[in-house]
Parts: structure tokens; C-alpha cells; sequence
């Protein structure tokens, strides 16, 4: 421990040698000309050491809030100036909203840059240090420019003033633009527009280098492909373009039960077919779904729309009443405006008589656009009150094959899960050329995937199966049963550790990603906490997790 206390003292000298950084609880940097805040402040040291996930942390030795661009590029042309000269030095990840699970935004031995909205707030209250540019929506209203570290709900609220939307978002918008973006970024809309990565058109990327680089589709484009899924390997997002579309005011949002898993999926794959329809009254807005195994109620965080004044017991719908039984929800929606509402019940109809789902199984409900889009923040605030949201979150999101998703019904669902889930289950398939092969993001082979996501939270209440051991050992299980049945699936926001894992990951795209790395990030400085690439040359410094 002293070795370790030792090690970290002189890593923060050398980092004070090298930007400049005065000891104080926030404080700026004279000998960079920063305008935003560099901090060794206790508080943001603790914010940045841990995420969402909490099961890991790892204190950086320097949290800066930058005013801009340049701010982060001056940070960076330090630090890889350092690395240069000094063969080794300090490494720089930026932070979104810290909403990763394994540690991907952390970085013990450096600074950690946080990008988020939070932090224009947090330096409106300390009253120091300028924040970053405001969002810009073009004349014609097709896109609007963001900080990097911009959260979607804001980027909502600021395009609605305008009467427009993003068109492809996630479940959750307090997530940063440039978190999702070095992802995937997907929900229910993906099936239509693809994912968030398929949805901007330019962005400003600080390289590893330290160089501000405007790229595209036609400028820069291998480092504007890279970036688009790129886990923050090769320069950190600090401006995107983000396409828009007239906001809808209201949504009809249906959900209905199945207790056959080829009927649900058929009817999935059936849905997100209708893609091509050039009518949008002819296909739903939003496509998803969601595993229900037998646990009395339907009760989960993601299941409110089935809430305690309305509760729904699972046998009722299943015919099959036998313990451990499966249910599957199809949860679609329809975006409407208030003058087009006439039509809606037909429309809804229209498609509604296709599907084979439980025929007492309607649930039906009509809200405002940003209260769907912000369903999960309801959740959120609902488990935070009852101490349920910091706790470990040991998920596991995975992209399955069409052709093997039966299989992976019958060995997991029906499996190993048993019939305790310990949190949502999402299920809902995507349409490969949705997503541009151009970029870093890896999807399965087949046309159409899943995505499956395990949602869930650790307890520490004494029942072993909500244990984070038992939630963490069952993910193990899952990945071995894919990998034994030759079931090839890709992890979405991925965790691996070691080399060959992530060559195995990228598969084809692994010899591109090196050498993007090599070009853009040359000293390895940036974002090791997902540790695709070690280090160069680190300081050899633990900080005690
Ligand atoms: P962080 O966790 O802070 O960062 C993630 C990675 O991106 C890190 O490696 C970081 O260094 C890098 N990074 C961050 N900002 C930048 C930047 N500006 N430039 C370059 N690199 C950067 N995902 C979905 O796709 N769909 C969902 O519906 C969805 N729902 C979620 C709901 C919850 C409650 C949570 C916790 C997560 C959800 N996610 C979802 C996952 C989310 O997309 C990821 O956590 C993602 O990392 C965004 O989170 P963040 O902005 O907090 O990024």
C-alpha cells in the first residue's frame, strides 16, 4: 500500500510537471491556456473513478471539465508530447456520462476529460472556468451541431424548441452523444433508421495526436468510420451532426404477450421487414421486446407500463401454467400528430391483425413523444427513491444471429436462467445493412440480429441467485453455451481483456482497427480503460481497486 501511495504521489508530480496542473481543489491551467477547469478536486477524482456499472474503480490523477475543442486538444498534444519524449507519461479518457459498466471510461494513471452536460452545470455552480458551445440546428432544420459530451434528453429538449428530433435514439437519453456514438447508440427505431451511428453526418474529432480534425462520409473518412463505434480508441468526439426529422407530438404505444417463441419472433422479423415501406402508415415507429420468465408478476423496471395499480399475473396468459414458463412481450409504437390522429386506429389495426399474439393480451396507452422517449428516466427516479439504482449492474448485451436465436431461447431463456432474471430481459432484431460496414461497430453475419439484453442488478440482500458472484457467473455460463453451440454472437458495448479476445471480436475488422490506431492514436494515450491496447510504455502504478 505505501508502494502504491508512493507511486501515485509521483505520478501526480509529473503530471503537475508536465500540464501545469496548481494543487488546489479546482483549479485552471496556466501553462496550457486552458479555459474550461482542471481539478484534482476529491469529488470529481471519486465521480470519474467509477460508473454505472460499480464494479470497478480506478481514481484518475486529474479530472478536466473542457470549455471546448481546444481545450481537449491541448491536453492531449501535452500528453502526447510527454509520451514521446519521455517514452511513456500519462493517458486521457474521456468521460460521457459514465454510464459504461466495466471501467471503459477510467483511467488511473491520467486525466479523465469530462465531456457531459453535468459538467457545464457543475461549472455554472463553482462559477469558473467557460462551458462548451450550445447546440446549433441548421437553417433548414435537417440537423443539428453538439458538444461531444451533450446528453440526448438535452439535445432533445433543444431540438424541440424547433419543432424537430433526433429520428434514432436509446432507451435511456441521459447518455452522451459521444458514449453512444463510439457504441452503436440503438432502441426500437434501429430497425427503421439504423442505429445513432448511422444517423450523423460530420463530427470534430480530437485525434490521439492532439490534432482537431473535421471529418465525414467525404472528408477524412477513414478516421470519421473508425471513430463511429470505435470504443474511443482513436480521438474523442468533441462536435456531431446529427440528422433530424419533424418531432412527432404523440405516440401510441401497444404491448402484447406471446407465449410461443417462434410466433413472437416471427412476428418481430415481420415488423422490422416492413422497413422498406416507403408509407410510413404501413409500418410501426418502434420495434422492441422483452422476456418475461415465470416469476408471478410482470414486474421489472422496464415493465412500469404493467404497473402495481394494474397488475398482471403471468399465468393468466400462459396456457402452459407449469413453473418456469416463458412469456415474450411485443412492444410496438406509432408517432403520431394530433391532426392525423383519425387514422390511427386503422392503421394500428391494419398491422395489429397480422400478428399472432395472445388475443387477450392488449395493452394499450397514448403519451406525449418525450414522455416515451424518457420512459426509463420515470424507472430511474422510482429506483433511486428506493436505493435499487447504485447498486452493481453486471449486464450483458449481446447481437444474436436470426438463424441461432431459437437455439439460444431454448439453452438461456428456457436454460440457464432458471426462473429468476434479476432485472429486464430486452429482445428485438435489427436489420444488418442498416449499419454501415465502414464503420468500427461489429454485428453478426446473418441479415437480421438480436439484440438481447441482460439488464441486471446485484443485490446484496442475502438471496445468493440476486449475488453479483451468481449474476456474474451466470453471464460466464451464457457466453460458454454460445461458444460451445457454435452460436456466434457479437458483444454490444463490449468488455474483453485480452488481445486475442479482441481479435476475435472484430473479426475481419481487426488488422483496420490496429492500423487506425497506429495512425490516430499513435502513443496509445486514449481510452485504455476498455483495454483493447495496452498502454504505451505506463507508469507502473496500481491504484488499489
Ligand atoms: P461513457 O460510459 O462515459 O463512455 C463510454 C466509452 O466511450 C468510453 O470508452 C469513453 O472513453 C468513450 N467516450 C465517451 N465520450 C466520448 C467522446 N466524446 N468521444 C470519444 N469517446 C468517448 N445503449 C444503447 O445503445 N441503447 C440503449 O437503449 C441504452 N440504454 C442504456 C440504459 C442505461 C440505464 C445505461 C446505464 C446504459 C445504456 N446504454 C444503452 C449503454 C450506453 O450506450 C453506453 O453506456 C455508452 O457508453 C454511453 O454512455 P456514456 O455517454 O455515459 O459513455
Amino acid at each position: 500500500m505505501i508502494t502504491t501511495k508512493l507511486l501515485l504521489a509521483f505520478s501526480i508530480c509529473r503530471l503537475i510537471a508536465t500540464v501545469g496542473l496548481n494543487m488546489g481543489p479546482a483549479t485552471e491551467l496556466p501553462r496550457l491556456g486552458i479555459d474550461g477547469l482542471l481539478t484534482v478536486d476529491p469529488l470529481d477524482i471519486e465521480t470519474a473513478s467509477i460508473d454505472f456499472g460499480l464494479m470497478t474503480r480506478d481514481p484518475p490523477l486529474a479530472v478536466l471539465h473542457p470549455a471546448s475543442a481546444d481545450d481537449v486538444a491541448k491536453l492531449i498534444r501535452t500528453v502526447a508530447n510527454a509520451a514521446e519524449e519521455e517514452n511513456g507519461g500519462f493517458t486521457v479518457s474521456a468521460r460521457g456520462h459514465g454510464h459504461s459498466i466495466n471501467g471503459q471510461a477510467q483511467t488511473g494513471n491520467g486525466v479523465v476529460i469530462e465531456m457531459s452536460g453535468g459538467g457545464r452545470q457543475h461549472r455554472r455552480v463553482g462559477g469558473r472556468g467557460a462551458s462548451p458551445p450550445l447546440p446549433v440546428v441548421s437553417e433548414k432544420g435537417r440537423f443539428v451541431d453538439v458538444w461531444g459530451g451533450e446528453l440526448w434528453i438535452d439535445v432533445l429538449k433543444w431540438t424541440l424548441e424547433y419543432g424537430l428530433a433526433p429520428r434514432s435514439w436509446t432507451d435511456y437519453l441521459y447518455l452522451s452523444v459521444g458514449g453512444t456514438l463510439s457504441n452503436g447508440g440503438i432502441s426500437g427505431q434501429a430497425f427503421n433508421h439504423g442505429p445513432q451511428i448511422s444517423n450523423v453526418h460530420e463530427l470534430d474529432v480530437v485525434t490521439g495526436n492532439g490534432e482537431i480534425v473535421k471529418c465525414s462520409n467525404e472528408e477524412n473518412a477513414d478516421l470519421f468510420h473508425g471513430v463511429l463505434g470505435g470504443l474511443g480508441q482513436f480521438g474523442i468526439i468533441t462536435r456531431a451532426r446529427i440528422v433530424l426529422e419533424p418531432a412527432p407530438q404523440r405516440v401510441r404505444w401497444i404491448r402484447v404477450l406471446y407465449s410461443n417463441f417462434e410466433a413472437f419472433t416471427k412476428d418481430q422479423e415481420w415488423l422490422i421487414s416492413l422497413h422498406s415501406k416507403t408509407n410510413s402508415n404501413e409500418k410501426f415507429d418502434y420495434v422492441e421486446g422483452f422476456v418475461i420468465v415465470d416469476e408471478g408478476l410482470i414486474n421489472n423496471w422496464r415493465s412500469s407500463f404493467f404497473s402495481p395499480a394494474n397488475p398482471v399475473k403471468i399465468s393468466s396468459f400462459n396456457k402452459n401454467k407449469s413453473h418456469g414458463a416463458v412469456l415474450y412481450c411485443l412492444e410496438i409504437t406509432k408517432n403520431y400528430h394530433e391532426s392525423s390522429s383519425h387514422t390511427l386506429d386503422q392503421e394500428v389495426e391494419a398491422l395489429m391483425k397480422e400478428l399472432n399474439y395472445i388475443p387477450e393480451s392488449v395493452f394499450t396507452t397514448d403519451l406525449g413523444y418525450v414522455d416515451f422517449l424518457d420512459r426509463v428516466h420515470k424507472a430511474e427516479l422510482k429506483l433511486r427513491s428506493k436505493g435499487l439504482w447504485d447498486v452493481p449492474h453486471p449486464w450483458l448485451n449481446l447481437f444474436v444471429p436470426k438463424s441461432r436465436i431459437a437455439d439460444f431461447d431454448r439453452g438461456v431463456f428456457k436454460g440457464i436462467l432458471g426462473n429468476n432474471t434479476s432485472g429486464p430481459i430486452l429482445i428485438y432484431p435489427m436489420n444488418k445493412h442498416k449499419w454501415d460496414p465502414r464503420t468500427s461497430a461489429v454485428t453478426p453475419e446473418d441479415d437480421v440480429f438480436y439484440l438481447v439484453a441482460l439488464l441486471r442488478s446485484a443485490l446484496d440482500n442475502g438471496e445468493p441467485t440476486q449475488s453479483l458472484e451468481y449474476l456474474s457467473h451466470q453471464n460466464h455460463q451464457i457466453l460458454e453455451f454460445c461458444y460451445e453451440n457454435g452460436i456466434e454472437v457479437k458483444q454490444y458495448l463490449p468488455h474483453y481483456t485480452k488481445e486475442e479476445e479482441w481479435a476475435d471480436h472484430f473479426g475481419d475488422k481487426w488488422p483496420e482497427f490496429q492500423a487506425r490506431k497506429l495512425k490516430f492514436d499513435p502513443h496509445h494515450i486514449l481510452a485504455t480503460g476498455q483495454r483493447i491496447f495496452p498502454a504505451f510504455k505506463p507508469v507502473n502504478m496500481a491504484v488499489s481497486r
